[in-house]
């Protein structure tokens, strides 16, 4: 690879926003391809940025053409592109050979993540605990074809849409034949499958760091300490760290779980591992995500040496320290996902109460998007630390903020 490879990043969210600002004092360059104005292409400017739709095979091609790298902060790109830039090649100009850009994580770790249901079959085949489940035919959904999965997982039971879904949108509890003619209505069109419905106690999340040689062979899996997700209307709205109520154990063995996810997929980069706690401790996984995640972002306070930004950068450019432990240098700390709300301006005090916090017992950071507000939208997040405080403390401590995010 060039001595100061250029990352191209697909998408220019705010993942790719946070991206950036880890990339900045690593010196390294980021070209993105997103709409003009992206939260991501706000902070950075670039020649090599390219305007368009992560999903346009031509654009993507173009930034092949001008990076060393390419890496994604969605996962809902067009995989064979990145398969034919990767594997074949893309035209650098005329009377030129193809040059081959690699994908960090691989095209084919996204090709299999984007379609739930077979992500799930390949993690049951390497023995990895996740929730029984069925292909069930959209085009033909029926009431019968629901009743039978009924019968089968009893109810409730999830309706999920094999592709395209994030923060919940795509999934369906059917909670009864009542729930039939709307789960027709509103699933019917869509690639779908059945998903048994899990009495979880908790929820966690575990970021994962693949490193691998320039063979892709595998060096090693770090992950983050385990963190606890709390789901609104299925948005991921609160994280905690460490997760309350959790032994130590149960969250020693998700990071052995998540690490073993991690192993049977390819590419280097983070990842995070979504996982069900049930009521007798054992671990369900969920599903994954091949890119930094809404639940690692309490890490790059949390971790200040190693967010998981950073770490995305430094494993692709295989320049991850092989000796880093991940341990967080705070006692506690909470993430709060600021949502749009009802008006535009919903949630301004939010922003004005945050942004002035002080208290010598919670350290509070706000981090804005750049992104217009609509209801329920992922806007901002606030992260609140402590260096002394236990998470039930730092819960109450961060009490008035928290009512203030609720109330957005
Ligand atoms: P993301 O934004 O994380 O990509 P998604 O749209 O892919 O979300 P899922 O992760 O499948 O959706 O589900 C969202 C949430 O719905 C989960 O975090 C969990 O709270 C709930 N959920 C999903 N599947 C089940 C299940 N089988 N049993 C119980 N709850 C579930
Ligand atoms: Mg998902
Ligand atoms: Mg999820």
């Amino acid at each position: 690879m060039a001595k100061h490879p250029v990352i191209g990043l697909l998408g220019g969210g705010q993942l790719g926003r946070m991206l950036q600002e880890a990339a900045s004092p690593l010196n390294v360059e980021l070209a993105i391809l997103d709409a003009a104005g992206s939260p991501a292409k706000q902070i950075c400017e670039n020649a090599k940025h390219v305007a368009g739709s992560f999903n346009d095979p031509a654009k993507i091609r173009e930034l092949a053409a001008r990076v060393d790298v390419l890496t994604v902060e969605i996962e809902h790109v067009n995989a064979d592109v990145l398969e034919e830039i990767a594997t074949k090649g893309v035209s650098v100009g005329a009377g030129r050979p193809l040059k081959k850009v690699p994908c960090h994580p691989s095209w084919e770790t996204i090709r299999l993540i984007q379609d739930k249901y077979l992500q799930k079959e390949h993690f049951l085949r390497e023995g990895i605990p996740v929730a029984p489940q069925m292909a069930v035919e959209g085009d033909s959904l029926t009431i019968e074809a629901l009743q039978a999965v009924g019968d089968k997982y009893g109810f409730p039971f999830m309706l999920k849409a094999r592709k395209g879904s994030y923060d919940g949108r795509g999934n369906f509890q059917v909670r009864g034949p009542a729930d039939f003619d709307e789960a027709i209505r509103s699933m019917g069109k869509l690639s779908l499958y059945a998903e048994k419905f899990q009495p979880f106690v908790k929820e966690l999340s575990v970021m994962v760091v693949r490193t691998e040689d320039d063979d892709g062979n595998l060096r090693d899996v770090h992950p983050y300490p385990a963190v606890e997700t709390v789901h609104e209307d299925s948005i991921c709205t609160k994280v905690f760290l460490p997760p309350r109520g959790v032994q130590a154990e149960a969250c020693e063995q998700a990071c052995k779980v998540a690490s073993n996810v991690i192993r049977t997929l390819k590419g280097r980069g983070v990842y995070a591992v979504e996982m069900f706690v049930l009521k007798d401790g054992g671990i369900v996984v969920n599903e994954v995500a091949p890119r930094p995640h809404n639940s690692g972002h309490l890490f790059t306070e949390a971790v200040p040496y190693m967010s998981q930004f950073k770490a995305q950068l430094c494993a692709i450019l295989d320049i991850f320290p092989g000796k880093v432990t991940l341990q967080p240098r705070v006692e506690s700390a909470i993430m709060l996902n600021i949502l749009g709300g009802a008006e535009e301006e919903s949630h301004d005090k939010l922003v004005d109460i945050a942004s002035r916090s002080y208290d010598t017992n919670m350290d509070v950071y706000i981090h804005l998007y750049g992104k217009a507000s609509k209801p329920g939208r992922k806007i901002g997040h606030i992260t609140v630390t402590s260096s002394a405080a236990n998470i039930a403390s730092l819960e109450q401590l961060a009490g008035s903020l928290t009512k203030e995010v609720d109330s957005v």
